[in-house]
């Protein structure tokens, strides 16, 4: 499909990140609805190009648990990404309008999410770097599916506003610096499962305040340059100043109010119980196996840490896979 940026009509605003936004739009030729995701890139005509070719894995994975992508063009200076819109939206936007969400649907979201980090592995050698509720989207049929994995190493080197990757679901060693691999998206699963569950982020003594604070601040991972100190991860009020300005001149919102001002001591003190104290955990009330499972995402060395096909074998997965749990009576719900 030869998407053009005149043949979208915008419908709604869906929501923005860091690194852009997303908005629902019809394509007229087709009548098909689309979720077009936005992203302001700071990168010359051939990295640009570069870029567009990247994407182009994304066009070839056929997963049921992966949005599939109808094309991706260049809307200078932004790269605009067309994808399945998804209508019941991102599991973050569904907890804050339902509450703390059914163990039995995240316990099909677990299963989910594992099928689709091994779809990327295995048949793309992708590792997702983003496992998060706002990343894990639902729809009326009742499907799950992942979107905004790493398929552009140059993509993310270009996002304007530098910002890549979000800190506060990232695993102890990626905090340290270490080696990325898959087992940091099981990490990530592990805290994302227990924010569903709960209805909030898990790690208690962080206000909403801090966390606004939080998705303002940068990490820079690239391919050449990986932080190996826990300063790495603020950035200074003068570089973040500058970031704003910036932005303000290329026309983007300010989205965080509080952006001028440099992150929070809890912040660091976040990464510090990250990488220090024990992993969150689901409460007691829970079931074992579901306990067990969590725990197992959340084992803080990576050693120890199961890979997705590994923990597709615990009992929770056998019970996700009996399931007569109907996911699309539960969507119809809210
Ligand atoms: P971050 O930039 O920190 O990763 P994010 O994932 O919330 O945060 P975006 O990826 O820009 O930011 O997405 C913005 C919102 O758009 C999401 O929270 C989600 O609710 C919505 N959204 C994204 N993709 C789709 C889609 N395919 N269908 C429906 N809604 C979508
Ligand atoms: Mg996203």
């Amino acid at each position: 499909l030869d998407i053009k940026n005149e043949d979208l009509k915008k419908l709604a605003d869906l929501g923005h990140g860091n690194g852009g936004s997303v908005v629902k739009v019809e394509h007229l030729p087709t009548g098909t609805l689309m979720a077009k995701k936005i992203v302001l890139i700071d990168a010359k005509a051939s990295v640009r190009k570069q870029i567009l070719r990247e994407l182009q894995i994304m066009h070839e994975c056929r997963s049921e648990y992966i949005i599939s992508c109808y094309g991706s063009f260049l809307a200078d200076p932004n790269i605009c990404i067309c994808m399945e819109y998804m209508d019941k939206g991102s599991f973050d936007n569904i907890y804050r309008k339902i509450g703390p969400i059914d163990i039995n649907v995240v316990c099909l979201v677990a299963q989910a999410v594992l099928e689709g980090l091994i779809y990327l592995y295995d048949t793309h050698r992708i590792i997702h770097r983003d496992i998060k509720p706002s990343n894990i989207l639902c729809n009326s049929d009742g499907a799950i599916k992942l979107c905004d994995f790493g398929v552009s190493g140059e993509l993310i080197n270009s996002i304007a506003n530098t910002f890549v990757g979000t800190s506060i679901y990232m695993s102890p060693e990626r905090i340290q610096g270490a080696h990325y691999s898959v087992k940091s998206d099981v990490w990530s699963l592990g805290i994302t499962l227990v924010e569903l569950a709960l209805g909030r982020f898990p790690f208690c003594d962080v206000d909403d305040d801090d966390l606004s604070d939080l998705e303002d601040l940068a990490i820079t991972e690239n391919h050449n340059r990986t932080p190996t100190h826990r300063d790495s991860f603020m950035i200074s009020k003068q570089e973040k100043a500058k970031r704003m300005s910036r932005r303000k001149s290329k026309g983007i919102p300010n989205m965080t109010a509080s952006s001028a001002d440099p992150p929070s001591l809890s912040i660091i003190e976040l990464m510090h119980q990250i990488v220090r104290e024990p992993a969150p955990r689901l409460p007691s009330n829970f079931d074992d196996e579901a306990q067990e499972f969590v725990d197992a995402c959340l084992m803080k060395d990576p050693h120890d840490r199961h890979s997705p096909r590994t923990l597709l074998e615990y009992r929770w997965m056998d019970d996700a896979r009996d399931s007569s749990f109907d996911l699309k009576e539960w969507a119809s719900t809210f």
